[in-house]
Order: C-alpha cells, then sequence, then structure tokens
C-alpha cells in the first residue's frame, strides 16, 4: 500500500449513501472492501467499481461476525426508507443492533476508528425544533427502526466509554441524489419519478409536513470530515442541509423543473412520520468547520437529469418522449429497476 492509503470497510455499500462512500474513497486512492447483503442495495450500483483493483466486494450479512482486517470502518448497513425498514422490522432491528456489535468487535480488536451511520430519526417526532444534538428526542419505543438506530448509538459510546474506542457517530438527516433506486419508497425518488412518468405525485396527510433535503456530495463532505476530525471529536453530530420545506413545497419544485403535467394527490400519512425535521448544524460548522452548499432547486436538478437517463434506459415511457402518449403496457415495472 502506498504512503497514507488505507484499506477501509463500508458495510452497506452497495446502498445508495454507501455507493458514494466507496467512489469517493476509491477517488483518495483508498482501498475498499464493501460488504453488503443486498436486501436494499443492488450489484447495478457497484458494477463500475468491480474492476478496479482496489476494490473488493464481499456479500456478507452484518448481523454475523466478520473477521476482516482493515484499517477503518463506515458502518452504513441498514435499510433507510420505511418501506424497506419496516418490510422485515425484525431483521432491520438485528441489523443495527448485531451489525453494530460486530462491527465495533471488529474495530476493537483491530484497534481501529469506526463510524456510525446514524439518524435523525433518533429524534423521533421532534417537539424542539430545529433539533440540536443535546435534544433527547420524542420517539415511539415500539418503532423498530428508530430503536434500533438508538440502541447502535448507545452501544457506539458504551464502547468508546468502556474501550476506549474510537468511533464517530453522524446523524444523518434526509439525503437524495444519483443512485437513489427508483422503487426505493423515498419522497424525492417517488416524486421525481411519478413526475417524469406522467403519474400522479402521491402527497400523504397532506403534505404540511416538513423535511430538510441535503445533496449526496455534501453529505459525503461532511461524513468525511467527521471520520478525520480529531480523536476527541465522537458526534452524535448532525449532518443535513438546514433548509427546510413542507412536503407539498417539495412536490410543487419537483412539477416544476421537470416541466410534468402531473397531479398532485392526497395520500393517509404513515404512522409515526414525524411532523417537522430541520438539524441544527452549528457544531458540524464550528467543530467540522461544514456546512452544505448545494441547494434543493440545483440538486432536484441533477437528479431529475439521473433518474431521467436511468428511467429511459430501461424503456419507461416519459413526459416529452414522443412515444409517451400512446405507450404504457410494454414498460417494466419500477421494481424491476435497481
Ligand atoms: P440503502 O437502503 O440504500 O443502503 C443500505 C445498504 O445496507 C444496502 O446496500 C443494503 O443492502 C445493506 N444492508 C442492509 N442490511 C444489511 C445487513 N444486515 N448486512 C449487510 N448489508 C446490509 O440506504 P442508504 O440511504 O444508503 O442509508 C445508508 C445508511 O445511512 C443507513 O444506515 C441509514 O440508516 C443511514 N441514513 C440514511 C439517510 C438517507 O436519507 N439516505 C438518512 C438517515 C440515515
Ligand atoms: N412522503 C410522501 N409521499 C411519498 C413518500 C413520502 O408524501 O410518496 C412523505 C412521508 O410521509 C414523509 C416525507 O414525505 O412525511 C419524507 O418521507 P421519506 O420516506 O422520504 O423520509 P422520512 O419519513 O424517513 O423522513
Amino acid at each position: 500500500m502506498l504512503l497514507g492509503q488505507k484499506r477501509i470497510l463500508v458495510t452497506g455499500g452497495a446502498g445508495f449513501l454507501g455507493t458514494h462512500r466507496c467512489r469517493r474513497l476509491l477517488g483518495q486512492g483508498h482501498e475498499i472492501l464493501c460488504v453488503d447483503n443486498f436486501s436494499t442495495g443492488t450489484r447495478r450500483n457497484i458494477e463500475e467499481l468491480l474492476d478496479n483493483p482496489l476494490f473488493e466486494l464481499l456479500r456478507h450479512n452484518v448481523t454475523f461476525p466478520l473477521f476482516v482486517e482493515v484499517d477503518e470502518i463506515y458502518n452504513l448497513a441498514c435499510p433507510a426508507s420505511p418501506i424497506h425498514y419496516q418490510f422485515d422490522p425484525v431483521q432491520t432491528t438485528k441489523t443495527s443492533v448485531s451489525g453494530a456489535i460486530n462491527m465495533l468487535d471488529l474495530a476493537k480488536r483491530l484497534k481501529i476508528r469506526i463510524l456510525q451511520a446514524s439518524t435523525s430519526e433518533v429524534y423521533g417526532d421532534p417537539i424542539v425544533h430545529p433539533q440540536p444534538e443535546d435534544y433527547w428526542g420524542n420517539v415511539n419505543p415500539i418503532s423498530s427502526h428508530d430503536e434500533g438506530k438508538r440502541c447502535a448509538e448507545t452501544l457506539f459510546f458504551d464502547y468508546y466509554r468502556q474501550h476506549k474506542m474510537s468511533i464517530k457517530v453522524a446523524r444523518i438527516f434526509n439525503t437524495y441524489g444519483l443512485n437513489m433506486r427508483p422503487d426505493d419508497g423515498r419522497v424525492v425518488s417517488n416524486f421525481i419519478c411519478q413526475a417524469l412518468l406522467g403519474e400522479d405525485l402521491t402527497v400523504f396527510g397532506g403534505g404540511g409536513q416538513t423535511r430538510s433535503f441535503c445533496y449526496v456530495t455534501d453529505l459525503i463532505d461532511g461524513l468525511d470530515r467527521l471520520m478525520n476530525s480529531p480523536e476527541n471529536i465522537t458526534g452524535p453530530i448532525n449532518i443535513g442541509n438546514p433548509g427546510e420545506f413542507t412536503i407539498r413545497e417539495l412536490a410543487e419544485k419537483v412539477i416544476a423543473i421537470t416541466g410534468s403535467k402531473s397531479k398532485i394527490v392526497d395520500r393517509p400519512l404513515p404512522e409515526d412520520d414525524p411532523k417537522q425535521r430541520q438539524p441544527n448544524i452549528e457544531l458540524a460548522e464550528k467543530l467540522l468547520g461544514w456546512r452544505p452548499s448545494i441547494n434543493l432547486d440545483e440538486g432536484l436538478k441533477r437528479t431529475v437529469t439521473y433518474f431521467e437517463a436511468l428511467l429511459r434506459a430501461h424503456g419507461k415511457p416519459m413526459i416529452g418522449d414522443k412515444r409517451y402518449q400512446s405507450a404504457t403496457s410494454t414498460c417494466l415495472p419500477l421494481t424491476h429497476i435497481g
């Protein structure tokens, strides 16, 4: 290995954020061991990395112990979209909790640094707004995803306190961008695909709830800075874009950017859906010198371009296509695109 080059384990490396994490690290000259069980990630996401001699792929479920030799770990494995983490909630909790224990044990044995991809979901349906890191949250204790991620944070700090380990905990807020799956179920991918395909945009619960959307390259910058920050900076630290929008505003922006004639339709609000969410990023600004640089309009334009190319490559008739008017039956369902 060259001087300064590390061998870095990325769990969940074939997922949305994992793919971006692997690519950026490869670009920095590091070797990557990508571990994934492909439950929500796809081989397509990492296909073009497979020929790179610095990239290695291991199909493995992090709920089982892992014995490998690496210099650093990003623990990203966990489904992030509600439709995916609710599909097999027991496995979701096992991934968060047993996965954290297995990766922490690996980091402990190797005496290496480990970063946890935690989430704004640890704040639940927040009463304090915007959310600072010292807010303890308002979480339904029988919601598997939120409590699993909270327990994973606790484990990271228990290993830190008990075993003096080098840990970093990032609380990631809603992130979007290239390499999202069209059938992922998250709001940005849903709205863009619906608009491009001329379908109704499904706004849940009236769309008055708010979210703050971070473009993926900004998020990866934040993770880079946190991982490479001084030993005493452990987090938890919010990484997200503080620009706050209602879901209805997001739908209107997507319609405007795509030039779609799609309508907005109302659908029931899912259980435990937070009413508002906005990160307080003062800590990230102060400790990491980080703040996002890509606003929602710019990020949406880039993401629309990505989905247009993806849907077209899979034979989906889109608004603006001549064949759009007539074709409906020959196209692939979105679930076949991954
Ligand atoms: P994703 O679903 O696209 O990726 C998760 C990856 O983990 C997938 O490739 C999946 O196959 C893999 N995985 C799941 N369970 C596994 C297991 N048991 N063993 C091995 N691999 C497993 O999600 P994402 O958006 O890339 O999120 C990555 C991480 O970031 C997650 O931990 C998520 O909680 C966190 N996060 C993401 C967001 C966001 O907006 N994207 C927001 C908050 C937190
Ligand atoms: N949402 C929506 N329509 C969709 C998908 C999601 O209105 O087709 C809403 C969802 O109810 C939530 C917000 O958009 O209020 C963000 O949902 P997402 O699943 O992307 O992220 P999370 O709820 O985890 O923040």
